[in-house]
């Protein structure tokens, strides 16, 4: 009896990237073997980055034979890769029809689940560290105005084990040359708190001690500022930091950009992070991307400054580059004016400028040049 559920485990590859340690228990019990194996793969696999069974020499032969036969570790395929001059690196990525595993229990089911895609992971390595953008779904259906990866709407959700292969995939390709520290942002295509349990089983899985065991400081998660979702991380027993793309100082305005606002305006938006559980070390981020002309003003400053107020958070501004979209570039003097109202009124406020750009690696640029849309003349921006 034994044997024979061992056997129709095994009637197809079952794939075991993105799997949680449970599961893979689980698996390993179906096969008629003992628990802890599942717990020995979760190491190889995440602790060890070990992508083929016959390199995980803390599993008996006999199983890894058996494992080579009847499972796999499908990572996203690379099919370009893209170097800047400023030593970013832009993976596209392809991911095959695949059905979703069994983390993504309420993620959208739908036919689009069995959809192939190709999305982008960014590397972008520093002095003592390396920071890995990853995307968490293909396309994007929240339609930033400011927004390339919006131009695709939603493609498909992506699965636990593409959003944590990402990852592994960015550590691999520059093994030699890594920092002591990782990085990881939440902010490539899609907004991650409308693929919610697929996001956080990949989460769940960088941030474990005995899987990637990234420092949660070390891991960013930004949102458009959909509030339910907020809502549900807060209740997380494991959380990245949050990041919150707001880019306007008035609903009016970002009514304008981020057609989500009219579900989810500022007052509710900044209820949720007011009532979100911040651990002693943590404080809030917001994005706002300045868009010369539109956002840019010192009285949007003081508006900002109200927003903000009795919350811990800091702001990161990012000036606009150009591009066909009816937005300027912010001049340098507005940009630090904007800062120095934030700064004198307390609020921590940084300039930082998008990187990558001669590859299309920068905020919000993530997307277009593999689908042929590279000839569009938009150009920037923004935040997941
Ligand atoms: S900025 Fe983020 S949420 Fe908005 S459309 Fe782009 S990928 Fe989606």
């Amino acid at each position: 009896m034994a044997s024979q559920t061992a056997e129709s485990a095994f009637a197809g590859p079952c794939n075991l990237l993105g799997k949680s340690p449970e599961e893979l228990r689980a698996f390993l019990e179906s096969l008629g073997e003992p628990a802890y194996r599942g717990a020995q793969i979760y190491h190889a696999l995440y602790a060890e980055r070990r992508f083929d069974f016959e390199g995980m020499t803390n599993l008996p032969a006999k199983l890894r034979e058996r494992l080579a036969r009847g499972a796999a570790i499908e990572l996203p395929r690379i099919i370009r890769k893209h170097c800047s001059d400023d030593g970013t690196i832009r993976y596209v990525l392809a991911l095959d029809a695949v059905a979703q595993d069994s983390a993504a229990k309420d993620s959208e089911k739908t036919s689009r689940s069995l959809t192939p895609a190709t999305i982008e992971t960014v590397f972008m390595p520093e002095e003592n560290r390396q920071t890995i953008c990853v995307s968490t779904q293909a396309g994007c259906a929240v339609d930033c105005h400011f927004c390339l990866t919006a131009t695709l709407g939603l493609i498909r959700n992506l699965s636990a084990g593409e959003i944590i292969g990402q990852v592994l995939i960015a550590l691999e390709e520059n093994r030699a040359a890594l920092k002591p520290q990782t990085n990881v942002v939440l902010m490539g295509q899609g907004e991650p708190l409308l693929n919610f349990e697929p996001v956080m089983a990949a989460l769940r899985i960088l941030l474990d001690p005995n899987g990637m065991a990234i420092s949660p400081k070390h891991v960013t998660l930004s949102t458009s500022g959909i509030v339910p979702g907020i809502e549900r991380l807060a209740k997380e027993k494991v959380r990245p930091k949050l990041a919150i793309s707001l880019n306007a100082s008035s609903n009016a305005q970002r009514d304008e950009i981020m057609p989500i606002n009219r579900k989810y305006p500022i007052e509710a938006l900044l209820e949720a992070c007011r009532d979100y559980p911040l651990r002693p070390w943590e404080h809030l981020t917001f994005e706002y991307v300045l868009l010369g002309g539109f956002n840019d003003s010192p009285d949007d400053a003081r508006r900002v400054v109200k927003l903000l107020a009795n919350l811990r958070a800091k702001v990161n501004l990012i000036p606009w580059n150009p591009g066909d979209l009816p937005y300027a570039k912010p001049d340098p003097a507005r940009i630090e004016a904007f800062r120095r109202i934030l700064a004198d009124k307390d609020v921590r406020a940084f300039v930082r400028y998008s990187r990558g750009q001669d590859v299309m690696a920068a905020c919000g640029q993530l997307a277009l040049m593999e689908i042929g849309a590279a000839t569009s003349n938009l150009t920037q921006i923004s935040q997941h």
